[in-house]
């Protein structure tokens, strides 16, 4: 819905569609599955989807509905269900409209074949357990699988696992061992990483990448910005000054008064709290900027509001435009930066931008 309350999410497909480019660039020779979960990370699905089109070599996304809205709108790229099926309707759905489906353990492969009629083309990923300790076939149950698939030699097989700590010291090389030794001679396709393996671990690249972070703009690694990665900023976060409090040594600023004056301090109160989607956990001193100019926030986040220092932004009043995160006029924020702050990824900021946000496409003035 249009609103004139001034917060808006400003999204730009064209930096979806470059940072799916740089990881293309990266794994060279993998194909890659755009990631386009959780409503593309909160930049909305067909936004996404309409960015990558014409390059994704496939979509991986959760809901079987959301894979058949794919088909129905006409896309013809492979389609990835990362969890698999949940039903047996999701199981009869793979084998009519051409989706592929990870399969991580007995009950859900059983659930697939079941519901696949004899001789159909069927594509699997199977997904094996190398050390995160989520989802996957282990070294003992792994052979039950290919048991189970022995009666069904059409079915495309690509080996999967996922990487539990690609942004950090252990690496990938401990996953990928276990990877290797459970694969045994397998000499069919391997799909392993993640945005951060896609980055840093070129060796586990395979035959297909799923970056998804990545696509968005933010960094996967906590040390390195987006930035110095090349992505660019896919989501800004923007909004305005709608009161100015002028304070004085002692005043304190918002619920709680956890914030305190030690100067005669401009407050500016911007329209974005906790009921936009941004953090109530970021302390005082979060980056923000107004009018492209980089300060600090003040007090604790409200439902509806927060609080910032104008102090040294006297030009800066009601109206002036905020950049909560992403591309200011001038000033970036990165929202990796206001994650950390908040002690959370960019990953939650994204996904959690509530719906009563309006979106604004870059490039459309539709809104
Ligand atoms: C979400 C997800 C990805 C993408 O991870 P990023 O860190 O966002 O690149 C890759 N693989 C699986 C199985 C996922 O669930």
């Amino acid at each position: 819905m249009k609103t004139s309350r001034p917060i808006r999410a400003r999204i730009a497909p064209s930096a979806i569609l470059q940072n799916y480019r740089l990881a293309k660039h990266h794994a060279s020779s993998a194909r890659a599955w755009a990631v386009v979960k959780a409503n593309a990370y909160g930049h909305g699905l067909w936004r996404a989807v309409e960015a990558l089109r014409g390059e994704a070599d496939g979509f991986a996304l959760l809901e079987c509905e959301n894979a058949l809205a794919l088909r129905e709108a006409g896309v013809t790229q492979a389609i990835l269900l990362l969890e698999g099926i949940f039903s047996g309707r999701d199981g009869r759905a793979v084998a009519e409209h051409g989706l592929t489906s990870v399969v991580h353990c007995r009950e859900q492969l059983e659930l697939l074949l079941g519901n696949t009629p004899a001789g159909a083309p069927l594509s699997l990923y199977i997904k094996l357990n190398t050390g995160m300790n989520r989802l996957g076939f282990t070294e003992a149950t792994l052979p039950m699988a290919w048991q189970l698939l022995r009666p069904w030699p059409q079915a495309a097989v690509t080996l999967m696992t996922h990487f539990a700590e690609a942004d950090g010291e252990r690496g990938t090389a401990w996953q990928l061992a276990r990877f290797r030794q459970m694969a045994g001679d397998w000499r069919g396709p391997v799909c392993l990483g993640n945005s951060a393996a896609i980055l840093r671990h070129p060796q586990t690249h395979g035959d297909w990448v799923r970056p998804g972070i990545m696509l968005y703009g933010a960094s996967p690694f906590a040390g390195q910005s987006a930035e110095s990665l090349g992505l660019q900023t896919a989501m800004t976060l923007e909004s305005a000054i709608i009161g100015v409090q002028d304070i004085a040594i002692g005043d304190r600023v918002g619920y709680g008064g956890t914030f305190t004056a030690d100067r005669p301090m401009r407050i500016g109160i911007v329209a974005c709290g906790y009921a936009d989607g941004y953090p109530r956990h970021a302390p005082s001193g979060t980056p923000i900027a107004v009018m492209g100019q980089r300060t600090e926030t003040v007090g604790r986040v409200s439902m509806d509001m927060l609080a910032c220092d104008l102090t040294a932004i006297p030009q800066a009043g009601i109206g002036s435009p905020v950049t909560l995160w992403g591309d200011g006029a001038a000033g970036q924020v990165p929202a990796d930066e206001v994650a950390a702050a908040a002690g959370t990824i960019a990953y939650e900021l994204f996904c959690a931008v509530a719906p009563r946000v309006p979106v604004r496409v870059a490039g459309m003035d539709t809104e």
